[in-house]
């Protein structure tokens, strides 16, 4: 697009909550003289899709403080709360007629009610003879882009990895962040009016609510999600904290009771940082490189690669939108789905303490570390033979970094009906990675306080302590508030692969 072909451009901001290295904003900037940002609510889509208060929360005070910068480089924000994505295009057409827009500007999204709607957006603007341009930003590369040698999409992670990293010849070069977007004349800002009226709908505004439909009302909402400070200063504050450490993450990514990821996931999914950024921080600290000698920069960056792989999964594969598992055959899997089963482990009570630690941990915080989420997973869709889309739901709900492309890709990665070589043998055995990866219970007795006089070699797989406060041979202890366990590890284990290997044959 020619610099300054519209006099007026309108910015729909969805997951892009940034101004630094924001591809759509800055080709806005470029493309127009005046340029106005909208941001669409749509919380019974967002409800379908099982988003939960935190994600939305993170989103509403994430988009008031871009509003305020946004005002300092004179782009005003506008805020429209519709009920679904399928009244975003004939809202949008009312509003770029009234605002006199010349194109609209958005950065791709690609879970597939996202792109429908995207598509039908274009064909309802053409109609009015205003373009819209969809830009690639939340991937590194657009997903369908990278193709196996027979030109379909990479179904497991690890040749996905390898073609990626040749296609740029091991050169972190092509993903240099943006220019800065620059600062508009004042009088750019004076040529938008404060409010306008849209049929059938809420008023489009200037004022960002901090509630959405039934979003941060209900009774018993969380209100935890101020645990993390919102916007693109937290966001920026956070990579640069994390480039401190990047060079042990190798060595210490698996520990949960340290900090030693970047948690930078609530940031990179609303978008106050970009994947970009991130690529930028971790190639400097590896000489230029994706693979380069800060091991612990190589496999930050490998972690960056797969969240790039699941975004380009549901493009590829999209009846993983559908509710499906990417193995078709483990459609049939006969999960017990026992409620019971379920309740305890979403309330953290199975009686196993380093899973009810973790789901402790995201009840509480709205965020779970990557090894215990694979340690939870694999427990409700293996031991206790729970559908892995429950799972997933219950995640979606409760996460403040809850995304659909990661969250649908590791569920069924843990589950083995995903892509990737997961064998439905590999069932991980939730005391052993207590011992290995908290070896002093240190998380456990965080989130886990009944547990924590316990000393450390108890503390991993407690003996039953009968409320009586007597062991069953008669020796007193003192009681212990703390469930048997749900289910025999060994045995269950067994069941599983049996259920599993029933299908192959
Ligand atoms: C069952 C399950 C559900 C998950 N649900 C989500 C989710 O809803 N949202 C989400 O962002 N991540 C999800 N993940 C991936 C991963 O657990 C989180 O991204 C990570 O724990 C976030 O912490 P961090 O920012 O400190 O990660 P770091 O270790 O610092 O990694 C940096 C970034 O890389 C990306 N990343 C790292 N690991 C993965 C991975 N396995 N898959 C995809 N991207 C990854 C994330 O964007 C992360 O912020 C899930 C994993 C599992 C096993």
């Amino acid at each position: 697009m020619p610099e300054q072909a519209y006099q007026r451009g309108l910015m729909w901001l969805r997951n892009d909550l940034r101004i630094a290295d924001n591809t759509a904003l800055y080709r806005a900037g470029k493309a127009c003289n005046a340029v106005a940002a909208i941001y669409i609510a749509c919380p019974q889509t967002w409800a379908s899709h099982g988003d939960g208060d935190r994600v939305v929360a993170m989103r509403l005070r994430s988009l008031r403080q871009l509003q305020v910068a946004l005002a300092k480089k004179h782009i005003p924000l506008f805020f429209l709360e519709l009920a679904e994505f399928t009244d975003v295009p004939a809202a949008l057409a009312q509003i770029v007629e009234k605002l006199q827009v010349g194109a609209l500007f958005a950065n791709a999204e690609y879970p597939v009610n996202e792109l429908h709607r995207d598509q039908a957006v274009r064909r309802r603007l053409k109609q009015l003879g205003v373009p819209v341009e969809y830009a690639t930003d939340r991937t590194l590369i657009p997903p369908g882009s990278l193709t196996t040698g027979s030109g379909g999409g990479f179904k497991v992670f690890t040749p996905f990895k390898r073609a990626f990293i040749a296609r740029h010849d091991n050169s972190g070069d092509a993903f240099a962040p943006l220019p800065s977007l620059r600062t508009r004349h004042p009088d750019c800002a004076e040529v938008w009016p404060e409010w306008i009226a849209v049929a059938g709908s809420n008023n489009l505004v200037r004022t960002i609510p901090e509630t959405v439909g039934d979003y941060g009302v209900a009774p018993g909402g969380h209100n935890r999600v101020l645990d993390w400070p919102v916007g693109e200063a937290a966001g920026t504050r956070a990579l640069k904290a994390f480039a401190e450490l990047v060079d042990d993450y190798d060595r210490w990514r698996d520990f949960p009771a340290q900090k030693n990821t970047s948690r930078l996931s609530p940031y990179l999914n609303c978008g106050a940082v970009s994947v970009r950024q991130c690529v930028a921080m971790a190639v400097a600290e590896n000489g230029g490189r994706w693979a380069g000698p800060s091991e612990g920069a190589t496999t930050w960056l490998s972690e960056l690669l797969w969240r790039e792989f699941y975004q380009h999964l549901v493009v590829n594969f999209p009846r993983v939108c559908r509710n499906k598992p990417f193995k078709p055959e483990t459609e049939n899997v006969p999960w017990s789905n026992r409620e019971e089963d379920f309740e305890r482990w979403c309330e953290g009570k199975t009686g196993v303490p380093i899973v009810d630690a973790a789901m402790r941990q995201l009840n509480q915080t709205g965020w779970m570390h990557n090894r215990l989420r694979m340690v939870v997973a694999s427990f409700l869709t293996k031991n206790l033979l729970t559908d892995w889309r429950k799972g997933e739901r219950y995640f979606m709900q409760q996460l403040v970094d809850a995304d659909f492309a990661a969250n649908n890709g590791g569920w069924q990665w843990a589950a083995s009906t995903g892509t990737d070589a997961a064998p439905y043998f590999r069932v991980f055995n939730p005391y052993s990675q207590s011992r290995r990866f908290d070896p002093e219970g240190a998380f456990i007795r965080r989130y886990l306080p009944e547990l924590a006089s316990l000393p450390s070699k108890e503390i991993h797989c407690p003996a039953v302590q009968p409320a009586s406060g007597q062991s069953p041979s008669g020796d007193l202890f003192s009681p212990v508030d703390y469930p048997a366990p749900i289910c025999d590890v060994t045995d269950s284990r067994k069941r599983a692969i049996e259920v599993f290997a029933s299908l192959k044959s």
